[in-house]
């Protein structure tokens, strides 16, 4: 018989003994307690831009497939997604709700609120632990759980992280274009996003928070076109009718439409991955090979938990995407090695 028609019928046989022996699962949160193992085929850590698209890929392939989500992806805190094919502008929520519309038709694909804590592989099944101490035993695990962008302990951040105070140009430089903006970075990285934002606004202040730390060519050429820059310490931002206003030690404050800032750093949601041993790059992303396979087998992980920078829902998709079918592609070739 010809190699792919006789993977074929051996998924098909697969699902047949399932469905067989139990109804598929629904779409509704499940109340169910204690899951026995085996109940899912693929369970997906994180429900997000990655981990609903990975979803895609597997309900698709009916495979037997749980989401665990904890309900905060990182963009949360802005009212809209920007760069993004065919939905640019869409709130963060929205896009999920709309990928979880379109994951309606895949019975196969269970959602579950909550959070895992905890992750051991033994004879490769792997066992996940929730919050609520339920446990669930599956083949294959994808990592989708993102980051957290630690932020700076400056008076206000918080409170206007996502709106008045962005990260990048991709994402929300377009909607201040032409503004008078500040960019409150010291060293390589604002040498590296002030000439892309030189590219949407010419009227630009640095605000180094301390001692700036910069090249002599990025003074040179921040010198030529009236880049301003303070090294004061920022005392406050406050949220005012026409943007920012920077309130420094010294007393003296500058009025801005927005701010370009990035936390201190990245807390990657790692601590799974390293339950189960896998390897981090030196910046604490899972370390994922092309198709998102991490160096422990069986499990795989996508979205910004698997790279240190570019970090873009369309991009978290893509890799989700990308590993839902290496996860499919693995169970498949599984079966048939076992079924000869
Ligand atoms: C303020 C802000 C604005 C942004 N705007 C844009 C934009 O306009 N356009 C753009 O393309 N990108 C934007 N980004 C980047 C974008 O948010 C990320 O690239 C994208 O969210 C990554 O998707 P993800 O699925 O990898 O992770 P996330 O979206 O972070 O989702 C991870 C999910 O995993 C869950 N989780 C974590 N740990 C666990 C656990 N142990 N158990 C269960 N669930 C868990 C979390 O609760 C969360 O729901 C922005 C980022 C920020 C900070």
């Amino acid at each position: 018989m010809h190699r792919k028609a006789f993977i074929n019928r051996s998924v098909l046989a697969l699902m047949a003994t399932i469905t067989g022996r139990k109804a598929l699962f629904s779409q509704q949160e499940s109340t169910q307690k204690n899951y026995k193992p085996m109940d899912f085929e693929v369970a997906i850590i994180g429900g997000a831009s990655a981990g609903l698209s990975a979803a895609m890929a597997l309900g698709r392939s009916i495979r037997k497939t749980i989401v665990i989500d904890g309900g905060s992806p990182r963009n949360k805190p802005a009212p809209h997604a920007h760069n993004i094919f065919t939905r640019d502008g869409t709130p963060p929520l929205e896009l999920l709700d709309i990928a979880k519309a379109q994951l309606k038709p895949y019975t196969t694909v269970t959602f579950k609120t909550g959070k895992v804590i905890s992750a051991n592989l033994n004879n490769n099944l792997i066992t996940l632990t929730t919050d609520s101490n339920e446990t669930f035993t599956v083949r294959r695990l994808i990592l989708a759980t993102g980051l957290t962008d630690v932020l700076p302990a400056i008076k206000g951040f918080r409170e206007l992280w996502g709106t008045k105070i962005v990260h990048c140009p991709y994402c929300h430089g377009y909607e201040l274009k032409d503004q008078p903006v500040g960019i409150l970075m010291n060293g390589k990285n604002a040498e590296h996003i002030t000439p892309m934002v030189f590219n949407l606004n010419k009227s630009i202040h640095i605000f180094t928070n301390g001692r700036m730390e910069f090249s002599e060519q990025f003074l040179k050429w921040t010198n030529k076109q009236n880049i301003r820059i303070t090294e004061t310490e920022v005392d406050e931002l406050a949220d005012v009718a026409d943007g920012v206003q920077v309130r420094l030690k010294d007393g003296s404050s500058y009025l801005v439409t927005g701010i370009y800032s990035k936390g201190d750093k990245y807390k990657f949601h790692n601590e799974l991955a390293v339950q189960l041993g896998c390897k981090l790059s030196e910046e604490g992303a899972v370390q994922v090979d092309d198709m998102f396979s991490t160096t422990v087998p069986g499990v795989y992980a996508a979205g910004d938990l698997a790279h240190a920078s570019a970090h873009q829902v369309i991009i978290a998709a893509a890799g989700g995407a990308k590993a839902g079918m290496a996860c499919n592609n693995s169970l498949t070739m599984e079966d048939y090695e076992h079924a000869q």
